[in-house]
């Protein structure tokens, strides 16, 4: 595996890999790699001749007060997590690396981000959008390897994708969780032990919930009884929950089609997402 740092090395080293024909499979990652990560690695590694993994944590998608410093990162256990998922390149620049200068233009998503963590992080999305479509271009993959764990950033970047004409194949893949059913998540090893106990609450709440909505439950009430019992965890607050149409994202008090129930949980040291999603 080539650990590589620069644009023009991974440029030049991607150009003598497509020149023999072969298909390139794109994972971008902000690092801490967990079983989520290497779920995406796996499927690209089975799709792909080349596999490329970047490693960036995005100081664009972070908030003023958000988590961008305390953000774990151990790029040489990905290193070895990478090398041993059989990755080809891990592409790991620097910030200055990505963003050497100020911008002449910006990347502004406009569906799709009046909810969830695009209302609750203002920017956050715009921020995203612009690291994933500076990261298509370096790469040129044939097809980039995304979590439906982050639901909504997947429908805003099969939009962008869509909306910019681009022509990568952008693959979602299932949500890999702990036995407990806690999302994996880079974030999950800044819990504290009582919160990393009680943080399966999160999804154990969201299938009962799904089984309300199944029952003809409606959104307010399904919104009502996932609040109440996230109350009761009284480790930290929550910062949204909310009951949408998927993909389209649209609040509508009869329910019907894909649902998409999610949550947004703040505890001390870690905001963690989760959602389920409900066939009605
Ligand atoms: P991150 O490093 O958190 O930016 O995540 C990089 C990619 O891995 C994103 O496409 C995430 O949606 C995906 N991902 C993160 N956690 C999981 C998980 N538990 N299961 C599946 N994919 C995940």
């Amino acid at each position: 595996m080539k650990v590589i740092k620069t644009i023009d090395s991974l440029r030049r080293d991607l150009q003598l890999r497509k020149a023999d024909g072969h298909s390139v499979g794109f994972v971008p990652t902000m690092g801490a790699l967990h079983e989520g990560h290497l779920s995406l690695i796996h499927q690209a590694r089975d799709n792909h001749e080349v596999v490329v993994v970047s490693v960036f944590v995005n100081p664009l998608q972070f908030g003023e007060g958000e988590d961008f410093e305390s953000y774990p990162r151990d790029i040489e256990r990905d290193q070895q997590l990478c090398e041993e998922a059989g990755v080809d390149i891990l592409f790991y620049p620097s910030v200055e690396e990505m963003y050497p200068r100020e911008a002449s233009v910006e990347i502004r998503v406009v569906q799709g981000v009046d909810v969830l963590c695009g209302k609750s992080r203002p920017g956050h999305f715009d921020g995203v959008a612009t690291v994933v479509l500076k990261l298509l271009h370096m790469v040129e993959p044939n097809a980039a390897y995304f979590g439906q764990k982050d639901a909504q950033q997947v429908a805003v970047i099969k939009q962008m994708v869509q909306t910019l004409s681009m022509s990568v194949q952008i693959i979602a893949c299932p949500t890999v969780r702990e036995e407990d059913g806690l999302a994996k998540s880079s974030r999950n090893v800044n819990l504290n032990t009582r919160e990393r106990e009680l943080a399966p609450a999160l999804y154990s709440t969201l299938i009962k919930a799904a089984e309300l909505a199944k029952s003809g439950s409606s959104r307010t009430e399904l919104m009502e009884y996932v609040v109440k019992n996230l109350d009761q965890l009284e480790l930290g607050s929550i910062d949204y929950v909310d009951v949408l149409t998927y993909p389209e994202l649209v609040a509508s008090e009869q329910l019907s089609g894909t649902v998409i129930i999610a949550v947004a949980y703040q505890f001390s040291r870690a905001r963690l997402i989760d959602h389920i999603l409900v066939e009605l």
